[in-house]
């Protein structure tokens, strides 16, 4: 793993390259940051986008999604992949937050955990965009270009999570998330990094040993 000056290093470079990093999801209310995450998993936000600015018109509540069946829910999700399970969740999820939390998306991470289909990504990502909360939610992107770089050295993503809280000041936290996302998709790709051009060639360890 980096030195603690370096990875102080690699972090200031991130936040200077991507200094709009923000959420790539549209939505509009913790609600549909919930959904809009939920559909997510093993798909493009872009295409999560292209599902939500058409259905979040018509739903857009917990209670207008509760009252929704399957069938109806269905053609508006179908492109994101898994949508059977996804949509399943997500209606499961909207009668729930009607019943025992007012039609509210509940702010710990806790609650939102004990929801269907709900896991710790999403609800850190929920936790950080909707209500400030410090926290870091690791996906694929975070997981690759974290441990890539050598700000953590961990081989599963509750360990990455556990380390990058550690090594970044808690006021960065939800921005970090959005720095190595963004790298992590326009230059430390999974496949071909572009090493070559990237800003933090002289420090990451991959590029450095490779
Ligand atoms: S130097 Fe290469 S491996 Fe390291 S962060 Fe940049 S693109 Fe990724």
């Amino acid at each position: 793993m980096l030195s603690e000056q370096k990875r102080g290093e690699v972090l200031r470079i991130l936040k200077e390259t991507y200094p709009d990093a923000k959420p790539a999801l549209h939505f509009s209310s913790p609600f549909e940051l919930l959904v809009a995450t939920m559909l997510s998993a093993q798909c493009t936000d872009k295409q999560v986008n292209k599902c939500t600015d058409v259905l979040f018109p018509l739903y857009n509540t917990a209670e207008a999604f509760a009252s929704l069946d399957f069938e109806t829910l269905e053609p508006y999700i179908k492109s994101c992949g898994v949508y059977r399970n996804k949509g399943k969740n997500i209606l499961a999820m909207s009668r729930i937050l009607v019943e025992r939390y007012n039609g509210e998306v509940p702010q710990t991470r806790e609650q939102l955990t004990e929801l269907p289909g709900v896991g710790r990504k999403t609800a850190n990502v929920v936790l950080s965009n909707a209500f400030g909360v410090p926290a870091i939610a690791v996906d694929t992107h975070v997981f690759r270009v974290a441990n890539r770089i050598g700000l953590t050295e961990a081989k599963d993503v509750e360990k990455t999570e556990q380390q990058l809280m550690a090594h970044i000041p808690e006021s960065d936290w939800g921005a970090a998330h959005h720095w190595l996302i963004y790298h992590g998709r326009q230059v430390c790709a999974a496949q071909r990094p572009k090493c070559d051009t990237c800003p933090l060639k002289e420090i990451c360890e991959y590029a450095v040993h490779r």
